[in-house]
């Protein structure tokens, strides 16, 4: 398996819960006004309705999955700055008070702008709306103040909230390009010893706390730990390629041996570089007739060597474990290195999977790759 998509998979809540908020906040906003036109309709005051109609003109964009976010986003901004400047314009030429409808009426714009501007828009357009506003009631002087002072104390308590926020924001975004990058190995972009050693330990630990007696009974957490695979895989003289072709090529070769493991690997199976030349497939299977064919298919991978730049052509050398073969990680691991170690005694290029000479051929091991190893030739 390749580096999750976590981001992607994380912008795409973050798109759902905003949607889900805008239809919550659209639908509270329709039934709001027209429970105040119903009472203000027969007084010749239409503006309740109105903004009941707009709202409820918004929730079919909001329901289309072909409106992306972002430009729901740009709506709900813009309807709050027509909102804001028509509040203004009705305040004055109706010679208002700032009564609790109005105190409410004005957060909302201050919300929208904080949640969806950048913050020196959002303080710009908040802060205009704030003096105007604050204008407008002290024209009527000597009025209450406190109304206002209400106000520019939310206006200040969505700011600041905001700021906290998008800061939260910022440092979880940064622990988590941290935790990938301590998980993921800077040449290949594979993930790295150290994720796959995790795996393998939680595979073990899963194992232990499942109830071993009724093997058909799924243990009481829901959790099972299902059989894998390990394929310990080494490409073969590497070292030739560094010092024939130089060492950038060498790190070339790596990334590109990187990217056919991961195109081999199926969905559920880490890919790792183990480190240096070897990398490590772990695979989300108990079967040996599985892991064979997988090795198989890196091995006519590596030959048809289908990659983007004219590279040296490589072979690699693989030993292969099953999870069940051993008690814990680190026992798998030098079981799968003996196994590795057996098919380079063997002539390199092909996979042991018992621990047995991988050149008996007679037994279940597997020489994939005819090809030469032609260090030397490139595409
Ligand atoms: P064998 O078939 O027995 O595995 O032979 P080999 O040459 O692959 O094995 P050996 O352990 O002798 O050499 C491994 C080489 O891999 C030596 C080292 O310079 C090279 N190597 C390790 N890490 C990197 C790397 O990140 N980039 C490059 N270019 N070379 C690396
Ligand atoms: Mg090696
Ligand atoms: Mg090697």
């Amino acid at each position: 398996m390749g580096r999750m998509p976590e981001n992607a998979l994380c912008e795409r809540m973050l798109e759902a819960t905003r949607r889900r908020g805008y239809l919550v906040l659209c639908a509270c906003s329709v039934a709001v006004h027209a429970a105040i036109s119903t009472r203000e309709l027969p007084h010749g005051n239409w503006r309740a309705a109105a903004v009941a109609l707009l709202s409820a003109a918004l929730l079919p964009a909001i329901l289309s999955r072909r409106v992306s976010a972002q430009r729901l986003d740009t709506l709900v901004v813009w309807c709050a700055n027509i909102g804001a400047s028509y509040f203004l314009w009705d305040f004055y030429s109706r010679g208002l008070e700032l009564g609790a409808r109005e105190s409410l009426t004005v957060p909302l714009f201050f919300a929208v702008w904080f949640g969806l501007l950048p913050l020196k828009q959002a303080v710009l357009r908040g802060g205009v709306l704030y003096v105007a506003l604050a204008a407008l009631v002290l024209r009527h002087w000597p009025t209450d103040p406190v109304p206002l002072l209400y106000t520019g104390f939310l206006l200040f308590l969505i700011g600041q909230m905001t700021v906290t926020g998008r800061q939260l924001q910022q440092e979880l975004s940064r622990t988590a390009r941290y935790a990938d990058l301590a998980l993921t190995d800077p040449l290949t972009g594979l993930f790295n010893r150290r994720s796959m050693e995790r795996r393998l330990e939680d595979h073990y630990s899963l194992q232990a706390s499942a109830p071993r007696s009724v093997a058909t009974t799924p243990p009481a957490t829901g959790e099972e730990a299902t059989p894998i695979g390990i394929l310990l895989i080494d490409v073969d003289l590497f070292k030739a390629v560094n010092d024939v072709h130089g060492h950038e090529t060498g790190d070339r070769v790596l990334v590109a041996v990187g990217q056919t493991l991961r195109a081999c690997a199926r969905s559920g199976d880490l890919t790792v570089r183990w480190g240096g030349e070897e990398f490590v497939l772990l695979v989300a299977t108990g079967e040996r007739a599985a892991l064979e064919h997988i090795c198989a298919r890196i091995h006519c991978a590596l030959a048809e060597q289908d990659w983007p730049q004219a590279l040296p052509r490589v072979t690699v050398s693989i030993g292969a474990a099953l999870s069940g073969e051993a008690q814990g990680a680190a026992e798998l691991l030098k079981l799968a290195d003996r196994r590795l170690y057996r098919a380079k005694d063997a002539g390199r290029a092909r996979m042991n999977m018992d621990d047995v000479q991988a050149n008996d051929l007679s037994g279940d091991n597997r020489v994939f790759s005819a090809a030469p190893l032609e260090l030397v030739s490139t595409r």
